[in-house]
C-alpha cells in the first residue's frame, strides 16, 4: 500500500521507526493513512505497518 506523505501527521498514533520514509521528527506518521498487518496476528512482535517505506535519503 503506497500513498504520499501528507502535510498533517496522524493524530493519536506514535511511531518511531525512524527509517520509514513516513516519520517525522517527534514520532509521527506522515502517511495520509496506514494499514497494520496480518490478521489473526498474535502479538506485538508479529504486527507490522504495511504502509512502511524506507526511507531513500540521509536523515541527521
Ligand atoms: S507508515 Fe507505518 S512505519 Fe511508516 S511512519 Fe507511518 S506508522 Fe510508522
Amino acid at each position: 500500500m503506497h500513498v504520499n506523505n501528507s502535510d498533517e501527521h496522524i493524530h493519536r498514533v506514535k511511531c518511531t521507526v525512524n527509517t520509514c520514509q513516513y516519520y517525522a521528527e517527534g514520532d509521527y506518521c506522515t502517511a495520509p493513512s496506514i494499514e497494520i498487518q496480518p490478521r489473526n496476528a498474535k502479538d506485538t512482535q508479529e504486527t507490522d505497518c504495511a504502509t512502511f517505506r524506507p526511507y531513500q535519503g540521509m536523515r541527521g
